[in-house]
C-alpha cells in the first residue's frame, strides 16, 4: 500500500519540539528573536511572511517586523541589515524573496552576517554544507531530510536523484542526501534520458518548476517520491511537479501537494532559529 506522508503532521510534530526547546532556553533567560524582513507588498511572500510570523508565535520566537516599501533602495536595505547584524538581541535575519528588481539579492544575501543567515543562502553557509561544517542549511531541502527520516526511510546506501539543481533547493539537497551516504544524481534540463535517469531513483526528488511534469513513466515501482513543486492547476487548485494520481499507485510513499514539503520548509526556518543559539554561541 502506497504511504502518504504526512508534511502537516510531522511538521506539528516538529514544531511542538522546538516549542520545548524554547521554552526550556527561556528558563535559562534566552530569548530567540528573528528579523522578517519585507520589501513592497507582493500577495504570495505577504502570506509567506504572515504564516512565518505565526510559526513563530506558536513556538515562542520573538519576532520583529520590518515593511518596507517597494521604492525602497538597495542601500537602506543594506543599511537595516547591517544594523540588524549588530544587534545582539537578533538571532536571526531572513529577507523576504524575490526583492524589487532594482536590488541586487545576491548582494543581500551576502549582506547578512552568516551567523544569522536562518534562510541558508548566504555563500558560508552553503559552502559549511559542501564540506560537512556547522552551519545554515536551506529550509526546504533540510525539511525534505526531516520528512524522509521521520517517516522511516532509511537513506543510507539509496539510489536518490534530484531533479533540479537550484541553488535553494536541488543543490543543496543533493549535499545532504549524500551527508546521509546516500548515492546521488542531479538531473537538470541538459540532462539527457530523463526518463531512464529518473527510473533508477529508490528516492525521487522533483524540484523541476513545471506542474505535474513527472508521472509514471519516470518512477521505478516502489519508489518513494517527494514533490517540491507548488502550482495552482486551471481550476485554481494547487498541485505539484509530480502527476499525483498517476503516479500513487506504483510508489511506495509520496508527499501530497498541499501537505508534504511546504509546511516543513516553516518548520525547517524554526529549527535554524533555534540552531542560531548553539551557532551563535
Ligand atoms: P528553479 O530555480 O526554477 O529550478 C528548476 C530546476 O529544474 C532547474 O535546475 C532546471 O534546470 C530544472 N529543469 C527545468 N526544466 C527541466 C526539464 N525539462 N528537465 C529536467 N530539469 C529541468 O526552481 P526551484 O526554486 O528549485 O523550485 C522548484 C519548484 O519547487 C517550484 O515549483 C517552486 O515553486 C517549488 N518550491 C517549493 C518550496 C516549498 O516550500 N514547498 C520551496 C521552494 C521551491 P536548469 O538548471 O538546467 O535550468
Amino acid at each position: 500500500m502506497t504511504q502518504i506522508i504526512d508534511g502537516k503532521q510531522i511538521s506539528k510534530e516538529l514544531k511542538d519540539e522546538l516549542k520545548e526547546k524554547v521554552t526550556a532556553y527561556r528558563a535559562q533567560g534566552i530569548e530567540i528573536t528573528l528579523a522578517v524582513i519585507q520589501v513592497g507588498n507582493d500577495k504570495a511572500s505577504s502570506v509567506y511572511v504572515g504564516n512565518k510570523k505565526k510559526a513563530c508565535e506558536y513556538i515562542g520566537i520573538h519576532s520583529l517586523s520590518y515593511e518596507l516599501e517597494e521604492h525602497t533602495t538597495e542601500d537602506e536595505l543594506l543599511d537595516l541589515i547591517r544594523r540588524l547584524n549588530g544587534d545582539d538581541k537578533v538571532n536571526g535575519i531572513l529577507v523576504q524573496l524575490p526583492l524589487p528588481k532594482h536590488i541586487n539579492e545576491d548582494k543581500v544575501i551576502e549582506t547578512i552576517d552568516a551567523k544569522k543567515d536562518v534562510d541558508g543562502f548566504h555563500p558560508m553557509s552553503v559552502g559549511a554544507l559542501s564540506i560537512g561544517k556547522k552551519g545554515f542549511i536551506s529550509c526546504t531541502p533540510y525539511g525534505i531530510i526531516e520528512l524522509l527520516k521521520r517517516s522511516g526511510t532509511d537513506i543510507e546506501g539509496k539510489e536518490c536523484v534530484v531533479i533540479g539543481r537550484s541553488n535553494i533547493v536541488g543543490k543543496p539537497m543533493s549535499m545532504l542526501l549524500l551527508r546521509e551516504n546516500a548515492t546521488v544524481t542531479v538531473a537538470h534540463s541538459h540532462t539527457k534520458n530523463l526518463k531512464e535517469v529518473a527510473k533508477r531513483a529508490d528516492i525521487l526528488i522533483v524540484a523541476v518548476g513545471k506542474p505535474l511534469f513527472i508521472n509514471h513513466e519516470y518512477v521505478k515501482e516502489g519508489a518513494i517520491v517527494i514533490d517540491v513543486g507548488i502550482h495552482r492547476d486551471e481550476n485554481n487548485k494547487l498541485c505539484g511537479d509530480v502527476d499525483y494520481e498517476d503516479v500513487f499507485p506504483h510508489v511506495s510513499a509520496i508527499t501530497p501537494v498541499p501537505g508534504g514539503v511546504g509546511p516543513m520548509t516553516i518548520a525547517m526556518l524554526m529549527k535554524n532559529c533555534v540552531n542560531a543559539v548553539e551557532i551563535q554561541k
